[in-house]
């Protein structure tokens, strides 16, 4: 008997009328968080998708998909009209325990949200990826319940991917596919410092 739901290659069959799209959180101490996320992107956007990855906190170090997005966006799009876009909203560290949140880390957390509201409910973009957004409500830097309340008002086709440490249990309950990256072992830990093309 031939299962409905999968084709001869058993890939999962997709009919255009159940086409939606999903809220998908990338969380835990583990590994691949960004990395499984900026994987979607490069699938997405070969199926000919519009994908804005907006990277929050993050800035002062010079990420390789820094240059490998554009170059993609540009090729599948045009340079005028490429369709893959990354933006680093942040300043590349930020101030946390102890010491007051910095009003400039603060206002540049709220500028990218700003921006990812926007983006969210502009149709513009088939993925959107919010990269980190979980650290800067862990740092209690963004209103969790002001993401869910954009998230929940998304264009129905749009899909949503939200990085980092300890998602928020309001967000983990509005997600559709949530997975928890499991540390088993890191390099880091044997002294080994962040590697050219595997961390950034
Ligand atoms: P990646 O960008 O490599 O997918 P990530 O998004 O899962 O990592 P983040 O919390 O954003 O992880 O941290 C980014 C940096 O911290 C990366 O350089 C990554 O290798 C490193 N890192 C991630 N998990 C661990 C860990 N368990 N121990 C030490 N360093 C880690
Ligand atoms: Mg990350």
């Amino acid at each position: 008997m031939t299962d409905s739901s999968t084709n001869e290659t058993n890939d999962p069959v997709t009919p255009e009328t159940s086409r939606r799209g999903l809220i998908l959180i990338n969380t835990g101490p583990g590994k691949g968080k960004t990395t499984a996320a900026l994987g979607t992107a490069f699938r997405a956007a070969g199926n000919g998708m519009r994908v804005l990855i907006l990277q929050f906190l993050k800035g002062s170090w010079h990420y390789g998909e820094l240059d490998s997005v554009p170059a993609l966006g540009t090729a599948l799009g045009s340079k005028e009209d490429p369709t893959m876009v990354i933006k680093q909203m942040g300043r590349g560290f930020v101030k946390v325990g102890g010491a007051e949140t910095d009003p400039e880390d603060l206002r540049m957390v709220q500028a990218a949200w700003d921006e990812a509201a926007e983006a969210i409910l502009s149709e513009d973009w088939d993925l959107i990826v919010l990269d980190e957004i979980n650290y800067a409500i862990g740092y209690k830097m963004l209103d969790p319940q002001a993401v869910a309340d954009v998230l929940a008002r998304k264009p129905e086709m749009t899909h949503i991917i939200l990085t980092g440490r300890n998602a928020h249990p309001i967000l983990i309950e509005l997600a559709d596919t949530v997975t928890e990256m499991r540390e088993v072992k890191h390099a880091y830990q044997k002294g080994i410092l962040a590697q050219k093309g595997i961390e950034f």
